[in-house]
């Protein structure tokens, strides 16, 4: 079986009211809130069964009739996708879980999960024959947008808050993008870039605000399923800032559903976890609210999830519902303590935002949310070594010149 050489896209789709929009031309937002990619799933199912995978290509675009993209000459990759699905047992037995895995997104290209939505943004970008791409990013993305636009021969201009990680500032500047900080939080740096769109023209990449972002990111909810031999697991936790990875995956396992390729009806329960330092999805989960308030003075470490608004709050919302999860917060003083502790108990490279994953399996294990024998999967969105004001500590010194004291080391 060939892959794809057409599309199965039909329409886009409003996501706030379901109005049916045209496919093949470059859409922002609809009634300023985002849009999903709708496919032929009947069509899907009688072009392509699951066993034609099994010769393709080890990364995501192994799924090609599943993705809104399909002539291979416009496509940018680095080859990103398929990261491994990692048992945990030593993190499993701290935490009181004898079935726990962690998705390890760390070996991404550019060290983050980020790499799936700006393969599929910046290959439609490239589609589209767009010239430049602009984004507000509070970390990873602006790295990841910068490296795609890069081997695309595109522009790229990122605005961050002044405040993000340095190496995410550095790495924006490396790849060549146009890099700015910002004195502000990302929702400033969103204004400035949609001011910009006027003057500057290109494509705005912002999180939600194009439609191909969550179909990168859905790729993750694919792979899991397939890695777990088509069924899938209890429960999800996956750190939240916009929204697109926890969106997307949802979304992808309703489409596995309709194209009968799971081989169970068990849907896992998706768990949404944030900082207590910026929390609006919980606030708004716990209060039954359909959309979220923006959260005054976010701050967390884990700069991913420092998102105090979501344009896509209200699909966040629907997925931890429809799928009987919770929206979790977790100590921001703690965040540290348990990104070391999986990475010390299971030398993946652990990411702050999933520290607060981490800690959040604990607490819902604690009281009794989630089951002891449950299969949890724990989502590892980037990798430790982006983050060095996290990771910074102390380090004791040997003194080469003296006899070493072997007892005290
Ligand atoms: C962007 C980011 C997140 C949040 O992702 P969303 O899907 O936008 O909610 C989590 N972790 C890391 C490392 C990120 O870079």
């Amino acid at each position: 079986m060939a892959i794809a050489e057409s599309s199965f896209v039909t329409h886009l789709e409003g996501a706030i009211d379901g109005a049916e929009l045209e496919p093949n031309v470059i859409q922002t937002l609809h009634e300023g809130r985002p849009i999903w990619v709708r496919y032929d799933l009947d069509a899907i199912r009688e072009s392509v069964s699951r066993d034609d995978l099994l010769g393709r290509p080890s990364n995501l675009w192994r799924y090609m009739e599943l993705l809104p993209i399909y002539d291979q000459s416009k496509i940018v990759s680095f080859g990103e996708g398929l990261s491994p699905l990692l048992k945990s047992p030593r993190l499993g037995a701290t935490l009181g879980a004898t079935d726990l895995w962690v998705k390890d997104e760390s070996q991404l290209p550019t060290g983050s999960f980020k790499s799936r939505g700006m393969a599929m943004a910046v290959s439609m970008a490239n589609h589209f024959a767009i010239k430049s791409v602009a984004l507000p990013t509070a970390g990873n993305a602006g790295g990841a947008a910068a490296a795609y636009a890069a081997r695309a021969g595109m522009d790229c201009y990122v605005f961050m808050p002044a405040d993000t990680p340095v190496i995410n500032q550095y790495e924006a500047i490396a790849y060549g993008a146009h890099a700015y900080r910002v004195n502000g939080l990302i929702n400033d740096c969103g204004r400035i870039v949609n001011e910009g769109k006027q003057v500057m023209g290109g494509f705005d990449l912002s999180t939600l605000k194009e439609p191909y972002r969550i179909e990168g990111k859905k790729t993750m909810g694919l792979e899991l399923a397939e890695q777990f031999g088509w069924e899938l697991p209890d429960a999800i936790f996956y750190p939240t800032g916009g929204g697109t990875g926890l969106i997307g995956m949802w979304k992808a396992f309703q489409e596995l559903s309709e194209l009968g390729w799971l081989d169970s009806d068990k849907m896992p329960r998706m768990f949404s976890v944030q900082s207590d330092g910026c929390s609006p999805i919980v606030k708004a989960f716990e209060e039954e609210e359909k959309h979220a308030e923006p959260f005054a003075n976010a701050q967390s470490m884990a700069s991913g999830i420092r998102v105090p608004a979501a344009v896509g709050d209200f699909m966040i919302l629907e997925a931890v519902r429809q799928s009987q999860g919770a929206a979790v917060s977790v100590e921001e003083a703690r965040i540290g303590e348990w990104m070391r502790l999986g990475m010390s108990q299971e030398g993946i490279s652990i990411c702050p935002e999933t520290g607060a994953c981490i800690g959040a399996v604990e607490k819902c294990l604690a009281d009794g949310t989630v089951n002891t024998d449950d299969r949890i999967v724990i989502f590892n969105t980037g990798a430790a070594q982006k983050y060095a004001e996290a990771l910074h500590c102390e380090i004791p010194s040997v003194d080469k010149d003296v006899p070493i004291d072997w007892s005290t080391l």
